[in-house]
């Protein structure tokens, strides 16, 4: 079976049962997007050169940890106009509703090979790690498709900080800045389906009305309800080009130097499209370097480079090292180190600063509702903190200060791990992505260094409402969050 896309994207151990292979089934769950897709092209080869049948099938499901109506309807906005464009390849696109494991493994048969993509989080690694196991050797391919240079030859274990991680990166970048190898699927037809009567499906029809996949989602499954949609984003690719191209042609130029100011508008806010796999990081990082004229084989060198640049360029390095350098560094992160999402994954000294603190006076201490309702002495963080309620995200810098003044505010620091935590993923629509958790574990400490001590964090890095004072127009941003309905 020959492929054009690089071997280290593709993790597919036993491959000698091909000849038996009659269906294709792109199980599609961290990737939702039909563009720079390696896991789709991948299965689009393999259909191809075995004259197999292909569907492209998405598992929606309850059990995705901490996913609510706000993250949903952001994803099925996304999805359907990914079933849109797979369709318009000639691909039948099929929604399921269910547990994934077992909806997949309701469709295939002693015949049918599982391309999947790669996803990092613990939960997603069990559910692939479960249908590797349940389908026969040589059934399952996954491929890994989110991130720039995989995560296994970025580096083999888990990285200190960015600057452990960064040269790995730089040096394997020229490899792995490639776009996707794209073939047009020959055969145009998917396996007959529906398959047993018990699976819930939805097979998606060329300009079906979204609300059908709406109706199909709430027939099956059971929405926790209490975070609403947002207006501020709409799911999808075409929304995701549209922020990418004004933020390209408006805001890049500025970004290495504005980026932290909260008042300014200059992140992309392309985050939870990257969460969702609407949009790649490969695709962004191209463009963002076509549009400055800057060839691939110079990008490394550009991201190394800290000042001396004109301010488009400066503006194209900073943004590189966020989308790959600090992005990266949260998937190793996520890989490597299986208590990502509790307390136990922030350093030794860390750990022993803050619990050498714990008797240090707090001033205040709130609990979450008071947290949650913004209700705190802070006019600053119950902006950060409406922010994220009312959006669906925050601004960067004041995601550090509202972290650190969670961990100010409570009796000590598994308690601040916890609501954090909490409230990140249950408001963002980029939350429960590894940013977040390694987000998280930076207010820590962790990817950090340690600082000169100080009360409650030791040397841990601190911050105050001063700093916000001196650097930026803090009432700029009170009055720019105070504008949201
Ligand atoms: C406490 C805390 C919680 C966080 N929670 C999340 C989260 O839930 N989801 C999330 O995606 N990010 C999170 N981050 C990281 C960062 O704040 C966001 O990635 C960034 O604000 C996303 O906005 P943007 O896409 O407009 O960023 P841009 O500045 O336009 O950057 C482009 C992309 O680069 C990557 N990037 C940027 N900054 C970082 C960073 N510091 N670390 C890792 N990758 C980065 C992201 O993929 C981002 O979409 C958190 C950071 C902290 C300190």
């Amino acid at each position: 079976m020959k492929s054009n896309l690089q071997n280290e994207r593709i993790s597919w151990p036993h491959s000698a049962a091909m000849q038996n292979v009659q269906h294709v089934v792109y199980w599609m769950q961290q990737a939702q997007r039909a563009e720079m897709n390696h896991a789709l092209n991948m299965a689009v080869d393999i259909a191809n050169d075995l004259h197999a049948t292909l569907d492209v099938v998405f598992v929606l499901t309850g059990s995705v940890p901490e996913a609510n109506l706000r993250h949903y309807r952001f994803m099925l906005e996304g999805l359907a106009e990914t079933a849109e464009h797979i369709t318009d390849q000639g691909m039948p696109f099929h929604f399921l509703a269910g547990d994934p494991v077992k909806s997949i493994l309701a469709l295939t048969g002693n015949s049918t090979l599982v391309v999947t993509d790669r996803g990092y989080l613990n939960w997603q690694r069990n559910w692939r790690c479960q249908l590797e196991q349940s389908l026969p050797p040589g059934f399952f391919c996954e491929v890994e498709s989110d991130v720039i240079v995989p995560v296994q030859t970025a580096s083999e274990k888990e990285e200190y900080a960015a600057a452990t991680i960064r040269g790995k990166l730089l040096r394997q970048l020229e490899n792995f800045l490639k776009p996707a190898p794209v073939h047009n699927y020959t055969l145009k037809r998917g396996m007959n389906l529906p398959a047993p009567a018990d699976l819930a499906i939805l097979s998606y029809r060329k300009g079906m009305d979204p609300g059908q996949l709406n109706d199909f989602a709430h027939r099956h499954l059971v929405f926790d309800s209490s975070v609403v949609p947002v207006k501020a984003f709409t799911g999808g690719i075409s929304e995701a080009n549209k922020l990418l191209e004004t933020f390209l042609d408006k805001r890049l130029r500025l970004y290495s130097e504005q980026r932290n100011d909260p008042a300014a508008e200059i992140q992309s806010g392309l985050s939870p499209y990257l969460h969702f796999g609407q949009i790649s990081s490969l695709d962004i990082a191209l463009r963002a370097l076509e549009h400055c004229g800057v060839p691939v084989y110079a990008a490394p060198e550009l991201i190394r480079a800290k000042s001396g640049l004109p301010p488009e360029q400066a503006g194209l390095a900073a943004f590189l090292e966020e989308l790959i350098v600090r992005r990266e560094l949260s998937c190793n992160f996520c890989f490597y180190n299986e208590e990502y999402d509790n307390y136990q994954c922030v350093p030794m000294w860390a750990r022993k600063t803050l619990n050498d603190h714990l008797g240090d006076p707090r001033p205040y201490i709130y609990s979450l509702e008071e947290l949650e309702t913004a209700r705190t002495v802070d006019p600053y963080w119950n902006a950060a903190q409406t922010e994220m309620v009312k959006t669906g995200k925050m601004h960067n810098y004041m995601r550090m200060y509202w972290g650190k003044k969670i961990i100010e505010w409570s009796p000590d620091p598994e308690t601040a791990y916890e609501v954090m935590l909490y409230l990140n993923n249950k408001y963002s629509l980029d939350g429960r992505d590894p940013n977040s958790y390694a987000g998280i574990a930076w207010c820590f400490g962790k990817h950090d260094r340690p600082w000169q001590s100080r009360a409650i964090f030791g040397s841990v890095r601190y911050m105050n409402s001063h700093g916000l004072r001196r650097k930026f127009d803090m009432q700029g941003y009170l009055q720019k969050i105070a504008g949201f309905s």
